[in-house]
């Protein structure tokens, strides 16, 4: 996957970009990723990125010449002429897991990061396909955003996790939590594994792990719950739980 990131801070950038897993795709080229200094686009003598807003109000506002210059210049210059273009916004549709499935299939994504009060609307007007918020928050920037975005969708790329088993079973996968995991010791400070795992019956495990799983999700995210698709035996499953609580 080509990434480009449109940024005023490209500093921010080069820690991710060269550490652990995101870092490991990046070297082995199954990441191409690319930064751009927004800055560099600006035409004006001070290389100002920014203006007052039309109207009046406080804040400055970026400016269109670079944005549409540093945009139309990654666009171009890519392979595939169908670079998606993303605007980190708080005013956008929150990210989630299935947006960052569909992200990962892409092909050459572009990543705009706004800063001050945001950027001209006519850039979103002409370029932006998608505007991507982390949350109902305020940030100063569309930087810490865009690297959450970026691990985020990078992950489900395929070549990037070593194991990409373990996206399959993780939280939001089937639109559940996952279940609860331990490692070695088997019993530490009084707290133990439960039997169960340590008894080698695949069946069993699976089916404790199914039933955990939709126990934390009702216990933390009811909310999720209610929109999962769930089989008739997974229902059961709930039903017990449900009934094992009322117990208690
Ligand atoms: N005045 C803007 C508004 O009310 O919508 C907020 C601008 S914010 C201070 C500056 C930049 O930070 C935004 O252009 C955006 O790129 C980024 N940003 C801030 N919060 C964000 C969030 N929750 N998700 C994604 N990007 C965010």
């Amino acid at each position: 996957m080509k990434i480009d990131i449109l940024t005023l801070f490209p500093e921010m950038f080069d820690p991710m970009l060269s550490t652990s897993i995101i870092g490991r795709a990046v070297k082995n080229g199954v990441l191409n990723a690319s930064v751009y200094n927004i800055r560099d686009f600006a035409k004006n003598k001070h290389k100002q990125v920014d203006d007052y807003p039309y109207g009046g109000g406080h804040g400055m506002i970026m400016a269109p010449q670079p944005l549409f210059d540093a945009i139309g210049h990654v666009l171009s210059n890519s392979d595939a002429d169908t670079g998606k273009v993303i605007l980190m916004s708080p005013q956008g549709k929150v990210l989630n897991q299935e947006m960052a499935r569909q992200l990962a299939q892409e092909s050459h994504i572009v990543i705009v990061c706004g800063h001050y009060e945001g950027i001209d609307q006519r850039v979103i007007d002409k370029f932006v396909d998608i505007e991507v918020s982390i949350g109902d928050y305020i940030l100063t920037g569309g930087e810490i955003p865009a690297l959450v975005l970026i691990d985020c969708v990078a992950r489900l790329v395929p070549g990037v996790l070593g194991n990409p088993e373990s996206i399959q079973d993780e939280s939001f996968s089937r639109g559940l939590l996952e279940y609860p995991q331990y490692t070695r010791p088997q019993e530490y400070e009084g707290y133990t594994v439960p039997e169960v795992l340590l008894s080698g019956n695949h069946r069993e495990i699976e089916r404790w792990r199914l039933k955990e799983s939709l126990r934390n999700t009702l216990k933390k995210r009811p909310d999720l719950l209610k929109q999962a698709a769930l089989l008739p035996h997974e229902k059961e499953l709930l039903k017990e739980i449900e009934r094992e609580t009322e117990v208690l």
